[in-house]
């Protein structure tokens, strides 16, 4: 897919979470989110986890993508993680993430 923040392809890894009652197999993370320093694509999937079991209300909405921004801390350390769903895909895609402390 043509993603217009980093114009490159994006990583994925495999993964076994629900979220939103959606059973979700694998995990996208565009590398956007390296301009902000200190987090890496560990940091980013341990924040995913995170999701595993809960239910989140869409921020917002793109033909047939669905935006969250959701706050997780983890180690003392407070993110914002900004995600989407695809409608009717089973990956979660990772838009961005970056401190809040
Ligand atoms: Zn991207």
């Amino acid at each position: 897919m043509d993603c217009p923040r980093c114009q490159g392809p994006h990583r994925t890894y495999p993964a076994t979470l629900t979220v939103n009652g959606r059973a979700i197999t694998q995990v996208e993370i565009c590398p956007y989110y390296e301009k902000h320093e200190g987090i890496t694509d560990e940091t980013v999937l341990a924040l995913v986890v995170r999701l595993s079991g809960r239910y989140f209300n869409e921020n917002g909405r793109q033909d047939d993508y669905a935006y969250f921004a959701t706050e997780l801390a983890r180690s003392d350390k407070l993110y914002r993680l900004v995600w989407l769903f695809k409608d009717d895909a089973l990956y979660l895609g990772v838009v961005n993430c970056f401190r809040r402390d």
